[in-house]
């Protein structure tokens, strides 16, 4: 490893979102940091890729300074991106964050945030997805520090090849922080409804809303960890093979 570590940055609120800005700045007190971010909201656009149109990556700058590369595609399309061309080394670490909402449970799957941190799996480098589980007003001091110390485990000691670190922290004042927890995704699920609105046309329009019900209640979830004021982190894989389903399904003789 060079002496300072290349660390790319990307998320799914946009490059000009508070989240990204609060993490880049603690990032760079450890490392050359490396922004390629969406240029706009991509929030649970999940794992999509950007195929049958091109990408353009524009310089952003920030308090008149170049913060890093705004891409007009995915949340996956930018790490794609910068780790493909825009980079000339591959980043010793990705960070994806840090997000403005709660990455817990299912909503892992729909989540951009998590997506850009897979893609990095998917590339070979040690991801951290991180998430403040908020949808009020964000305070990210909290959540930007406890990661560079996360980050600074992480180069260190690495991640397996395949899996990720999905970390969520409460929104609360840091002494309030009870501590960390190891956790499992939560089998919590999505109880939500599309809300009926009629636009100025009198057309109906729909908009979808919900809560995350938890009928498990058990205390080793990300869920759980988090609502009990402990940062939560979770390590999560690509490989969705049902391993024990396998040997059930040979069984089947499905050779017609
Ligand atoms: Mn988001």
């Amino acid at each position: 490893m060079r002496k300072r570590p290349l660390i790319l940055i990307s998320n799914d609120d946009g490059i000009d979102a508070p989240g990204i800005y609060a993490l880049v700045n603690e990032i760079k007190k450890i490392g050359e940091v490396f922004v390629a971010a969406p240029d706009k909201q991509q929030s649970a656009v999940g794992h999509a890729i950007t195929m049958n149109y091109p990408l353009r990556a524009q310089k952003f700058y920030k308090n008149g300074k170049f913060f890093g590369y705004a891409i007009d595609g995915t949340p996956a399309d930018a790490v794609k991106l910068a780790v493909g061309s825009l980079l000339k080394q591959k980043p010793d670490l990705l960070i994806s964050g840090i997000n403005h909402g709660a990455n817990t449970a299912v909503s892992i799957i729909y989540s951009g945030t998590v997506s850009a941190a897979t893609e990095g799996t998917f590339l070979g480098i040690p991801s951290i997805a991180v998430s403040l589980t908020t949808y009020g007003k964000p305070d990210f001091r909290y959540a930007a520090k406890f990661t560079k110390k996360l980050a600074q485990t992480v180069l260190k000691k690495g991640i397996p090849a395949g899996t990720l670190l999905n970390v969520n922290v409460p929104p609360i004042p840091e002494k309030e922080i009870k501590g960390v927890k190891i956790t499992r995704q939560s089998k919590a699920k999505w109880n939500d409804w599309f809300e009926t609105r009629k636009d100025p046309n009198n057309k109906e329009y729909y908009w979808l809303t919900g809560r995350l019900v938890d009928e498990e209640k058990s205390d080793d979830t990300d869920l759980w960890a988090v609502e009990h004021n402990y940062v939560s982190i979770t390590p999560i894989q690509y490989d969705l093979t049902d391993y024990k389903l396998l040997g059930v399904l040979k069984k089947w003789k499905l050779d017609y």
